[in-house]
């Protein structure tokens, strides 16, 4: 009874806490800018020959991520499936032949509480996925680029008004975007160095060549560089840290089986990706971009919540 009584109060606290989030003026705003960022870089992805497919919820295929959370796993028909943490995946599979994809995917990662206080994290959210095949990190990068300065220079031209509602000049960025290794950063600014580096920059920044102990088995190994992965991030300006992860992905499977064992993972973890490498997949690139963290940096405002329209804080349940 005194459980039931609690969870009555929380479920009420929660309702009036989005009603009042609904209400305010600059998460409608916010909430305004993301629907504008969706439609500009969903048609630059359109108009470069990308095909938008839709996302997956549930599968026994999901990334196992490189950090912890809890297990978002589900027991149905006889088997174990996992709610999407990303679709990294499928992208590979679907690539093979329709090429040149990409997916606005929600993702569910059941991050740890101490995330909660970042302001970046949420438990479910959504990246703008893009894959290609037989493309390299180099020409993602520079397909990632054009996407932003599209969509910043669209944004700026067609709704000035909401970044002077949030005070925002943002300036023409200019390609390509300073690249740094994942060494020399390190080397510059020490262990944690996005921070400094976010804070530092006046533009997007790419680091790239990061070490394989810090990423997924998925991320190619360089073949004449071992330890060291054909991916990269990039780094928004001004503070606003980590927009977006990819990279050249493994596809032979001496190789996806080797990856698997040095990170510790069992074969049986991924035994349908396996197969599928078994009977042959071609190469492929691509990166995912955050799009909540997109508007956030877009609008300049300090928590990732205020972004979102139901947003899922690490720790708590809400609506
Ligand atoms: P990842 O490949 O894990 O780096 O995820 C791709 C992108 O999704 C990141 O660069 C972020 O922009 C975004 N992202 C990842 N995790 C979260 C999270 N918990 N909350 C909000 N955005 C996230
Ligand atoms: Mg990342």
């Amino acid at each position: 009874m005194e459980t039931i009584n609690k969870n009555e109060e929380y479920v009420k606290e929660e309702i009036t806490r989005s009603m009042q989030h609904l209400s305010d003026k600059r998460v409608q705003h916010a909430i305004k800018v993301q629907s504008y960022i969706r439609s500009y870089v969903t048609d630059f992805l359109r108009e470069a020959g990308y095909i938008e497919i839709a996302p997956i919820i549930i599968s026994p295929l999901t990334d196992p991520l490189n950090h912890p959370v809890y297990d978002p796993k589900i027991h149905a028909y006889g088997g174990d499936m996992w709610i999407t943490q990303s679709m990294i995946f499928h992208k590979q599979i679907a690539v093979q032949e329709l090429k040149k994809i990409f997916i606005m995917s929600p993702n569910v990662r059941l991050e740890t509480e101490e995330k909660s206080k970042s302001g970046r994290h949420l438990y479910e959210f959504t990246q703008i996925d893009v894959e290609a095949l037989e493309k390299s990190r180099e020409e993602m990068m520079s397909l990632a680029e054009d996407m932003i300065i599209y969509t910043i220079s669209r944004l700026k031209k067609e709704h000035k008004e909401e970044l002077e509602y949030f005070h925002r000049t943002l300036p023409d960025y200019a390609k390509p975007f300073p690249v740094i290794t994942f060494e020399e950063a390190e080397k510059k600014y020490g262990k944690g160095f996005e921070t400094p580096l976010s804070k530092e920059s006046s533009t997007p920044v790419w680091v790239v060549d990061i070490p394989l102990k810090e990423r997924e088995f998925y991320d190619r190994e360089y073949p004449e560089k071992p330890g060291i992965l054909r991916d990269m991030d990039l780094i928004w300006p001004e503070g606003f840290e980590e927009a977006s992860s990819g990279g050249e992905r493994e596809y032979e499977l001496s190789q996806i089986l080797d990856r698997i064992q040095k990170k510790g993972q069992t074969e049986e973890q991924f035994k349908w990706f396996i197969e599928l490498a078994k009977q042959g997949i071609k190469y492929t690139a691509g990166f995912g971009i955050g799009i909540e963290r997109f508007t956030r940096f877009v609008c300049g405002v300090e928590k990732i919540e205020d972004v979102t329209t139901f947003p899922k804080v690490p720790g708590r349940i809400s609506l």
